[in-house]
């Protein structure tokens, strides 16, 4: 049975996923088409175009892909003047012997591949980024900026709660492979060059067709230090069913005492066409779209909570 599942940002792209999947695409080209969509378009605030810059007001975007039947895994990481991220993850798995590329060899890759370079800051993000930072800061450290440390800066102007998300998508296509593709612009305000969880393959996102699929989005920095993904799909593997391997998932992130803390929304897939998506400790209530070949059209619909 043909599935896609993808969270609440997806809607500039998720009706051309399905058509294609309709249509008999392959998952992850599908996906990489639709998710394109999303990285273009500006009311999406989390993504692409639309989404938020680091703290020294660069666009440093991420994204990740896997093909759960050959477990082959393209990433990028921190990469500047690219709106279609997830196309350019894609290009890395299919041309190069590596699994990610991350800043300025990411930006060389995409040149070398005819990806153009794209004017990546929104005005309205630039605004909300300044106006942001100038109340954080000094009038010493206004005038010297950036040139000054941005560590301490990096606890006062965090602002997880209003500005993180990412897009992940995750198919079940015509031949019985099930992928997952993220695309994100990260935290905004983050530190340059962090990296979040969405191109970390088994943080972010994870595939085997034989068992399922997973991705999460929101705090990149506690998926990282569980593996999430590959959790939730190594449960399955060993007979979990896809409540339980979700649920191991939650109560690993819950052990987590120290570091930054905060919500994550996992979305996962088996094999068997169940699918999940959890809201762990986000207050506000999450949504989620969801199509599969016996529906006669999308639903957008609110996760649960374990
Ligand atoms: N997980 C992403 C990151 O840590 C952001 C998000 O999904 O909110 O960069």
């Amino acid at each position: 049975m043909r599935m896609l599942l993808a969270n609440a940002e997806a809607w500039p792209g998720f009706d051309t996923t399905v058509e294609l999947l309709k249509n008999g695409g392959a998952g992850i080209d599908a996906m990489v088409a639709g998710i394109a969509k999303v990285e273009r378009e500006a009311k999406v605030r989390s993504v692409g175009y639309g989404g938020w810059p680091n703290m020294i007001g660069d666009m440093e975007f991420d994204a990740g892909v896997m093909d759960g039947t050959t477990r082959d895994v393209g990433a990028v990481g921190a990469v500047p003047a690219t709106l279609p991220v997830a196309a350019l993850a894609h290009e890395v798995m299919k041309h190069l012997p590596h699994v990610m590329l991350t800043g300025a060899g990411a930006r060389r890759f995409a040149t070398e591949r005819g990806f153009a370079v794209d004017d990546t800051l929104h005005p309205d993000s630039k605004r909300v980024w300044w106006e942001r930072l100038q109340k954080e800061m000094s009038p010493e450290q206004l005038a010297a900026f950036p040139d000054i440390p941005l560590a301490p800066l990096s606890n006062t102007i965090t602002d997880p709660e209003r500005v993180r998300d990412t897009t992940v998508f995750l198919a079940r296509d015509a031949a019985e492979g099930l992928g997952v593709v993220t695309s994100t612009s990260g935290w905004a305000w983050k530190y340059p060059g962090r990296l979040g969880d969405s191109p970390i393959v088994g943080a972010g996102f994870y595939a085997d067709s034989r068992y399922g699929a997973a991705a999460c989005t929101h705090t990149g920095e506690m998926t990282m230090r569980c593996g999430t993904s590959r959790s939730i799909v190594l449960a399955l593997r060993l007979g979990y069913s896809l409540e339980d391997a979700v649920k191991l998932a939650v109560e690993e992130l819950s052990e987590l005492k120290t570091g930054f803390l905060a919500g994550v929304v996992i979305h996962a897939i088996d094999a068997k066409g169940n699918h999940k998506v959890v809201n762990y400790r986000n207050e506000e209530e999450i949504r989620y779209w969801y199509w599969d070949e016996r529906m006669a059209a999308p639903e957008l619909r609110v996760a649960g909570t374990i």
